[in-house]
C-alpha cells in the first residue's frame, strides 16, 4: 500500500476559519485542532492532515510582510515531512500574500495552495467546504510517476485553481472572487479535476529550496488619473526613504507626455528609485513605445511590469528591493519572469 500524502493547514485568519457560535449566534474562529470532529468530510480524503494555526489569527487587511515571513518559515520547517501545504487566508490580500510567497521560496517541488471563502466554513451556503477541500485534493495529487502534480504557488476559489501571482480579487459578493486575467486556469474542478498540465511550471528536481525573508517595503502604488498634479507626484517622489514605485498608467503603459511629469520620473530614476510601469487594466500587457505617450518612458529607463498584476509587482519589486541588485542590472532583473508572473 502507498502512504497516504501527509499534509500541512496552515490558517492564517479570515471567513473560512469562522463557525457560528449557535448559542450567541456570533462567529467565531473555529479551532483546528478539531479539524475532523468539524468537518468529518476530511476524513474521505486519501491524504493525512496536520493543521497549524496563526496564534492570533488575522483578517487579511492586516496582512504585513512579518506575516509572510511567519507563513514562509512554516513552510521551510516543515518542508521535508511535508508532501504539500495548504494556506488558508482571508481572500481580501490573498492574491498579494500568495505572490509574495511564491517569490520568497526558490526552487519549490512542492505544492503549495492557497485558499479561502466568501462565507465562513459554518455557514450552511458556505462555499468553504469546497474550496477546502479541493485545495487538499490539489496538494495531494501525484501524476503517473508520483511526483507531486503541482509544484509552485496556487490559488484555488471557486473550481479554479489559478497560478497565485496571476490572480487579483474582482468580487466581494460573489463566490467567484478572484481572476487571473493574462494566465488560463492550471487546474478545473469539476466532476472531475483536471489539470491543465502545459500550463503548469516544471520544478527543478535537483536544486535544494532556497527561502528569502529580506523583503523592503519602501514602495509606493501610483495610480494616474486624469488630472493628477505636479505637486502631488513631486511629494511622493520625495518621501523619505523611497525606493520603488508601481506606476499604475493607462492602457498598454501610457501615461501624460508632460514635461514636468517625465523631468520627476528622470529625477526619482537618477535618486535610484526603481519605477515599474503597470497596467490599470484588468487584462492586457504594458508595451512601452507603443504609442507616442510611451515612448519617453521607454527611453528614460522606466521597467516594463508586462502583464504583471499590480498585486506581483508588489511582492516581486519588495523581493527584488531585498536582493540587493545592482541599479544597472535592476531593470532587465524585473522584466524577466522568475515564478512565472509575467509572460516572456
Ligand atoms: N475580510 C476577510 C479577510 O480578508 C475576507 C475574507 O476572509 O475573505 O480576511
Amino acid at each position: 500500500m502507498t502512504k497516504k500524502p501527509e499534509i500541512l493547514l496552515i490558517y492564517t485568519g479570515g471567513t473560512i476559519g469562522m463557525i457560528k457560535d449557535y448559542e450567541s449566534k456570533a462567529l467565531k474562529v473555529f479551532d483546528f485542532d478539531h479539524l475532523y470532529e468539524n468537518i468529518p468530510e476530511l476524513n474521505q480524503l486519501e491524504c493525512h492532515i496536520e493543521s497549524i494555526s496563526f496564534e492570533n489569527p488575522i483578517d487579511s487587511s492586516n496582512m504585513n510582510i512579518n506575516y509572510w515571513i511567519a507563513i514562509v518559515e512554516i513552510i521551510e520547517q516543515h518542508y521535508e515531512s511535508k508532501d504539500g501545504f495548504v494556506i488558508l487566508s482571508g481572500s481580501d490580500t490573498m492574491s498579494y500574500t500568495s505572490s509574495a510567497i511564491s517569490f520568497m521560496i526558490e526552487n519549490l517541488n512542492k505544492p503549495i495552495i492557497f485558499t479561502g471563502s466568501q462565507l465562513p466554513i459554518g455557514d450552511l451556503r458556505t462555499d468553504a467546504k469546497e474550496n477546502l477541500i479541493t485545495a487538499i485534493q490539489i496538494a495531494s495529487a501525484v501524476d503517473k510517476n508520483g511526483f507531486p502534480m503541482v509544484t509552485e504557488v496556487g490559488l484555488y476559489f471557486e473550481y479554479k485553481l489559478y497560478r497565485a501571482n496571476r490572480t487579483t480579487k474582482i468580487n466581494a459578493e460573489q463566490f467567484e472572487a478572484f481572476t487571473s486575467p493574462n494566465y488560463p486556469p492550471l487546474a478545473e474542478s469539476g466532476v472531475h479535476l483536471k489539470f491543465n498540465k502545459n500550463k503548469l511550471l516544471r520544478p527543478d528536481r535537483n536544486s535544494k529550496l532556497v527561502v528569502r525573508k529580506k523583503l523592503i517595503d519602501n514602495l509606493i502604488i501610483l495610480k494616474l488619473f486624469p488630472g493628477i498634479t505636479e505637486q502631488i507626484v513631486k511629494n511622493i517622489f520625495e518621501i523619505h526613504g523611497l525606493k520603488g514605485v508601481i506606476l499604475e498608467t493607462y492602457g498598454s503603459g501610457n501615461a501624460p507626455t508632460e514635461k514636468w511629469f517625465l523631468t520627476l520620473l528622470k529625477k526619482a530614476l537618477r535618486k535610484g528609485i526603481c519605477i515599474v510601469d503597470v497596467t490599470q487594466c484588468i487584462g492586457g500587457s504594458v508595451m512601452l513605445g507603443q504609442y507616442e505617450t510611451s515612448i519617453e518612458l521607454q527611453k528614460i529607463g522606466l521597467i516594463s511590469g508586462k502583464d504583471i498584476t499590480t498585486e506581483s509587482a508588489v511582492a516581486k519589486l519588495m523581493y527584488l528591493l531585498g536582493e540587493k541588485i545592482p541599479n544597472s542590472e535592476f531593470k532587465s532583473v524585473f522584466e524577466k519572469p522568475l515564478r512565472g508572473e509575467m509572460s516572456s
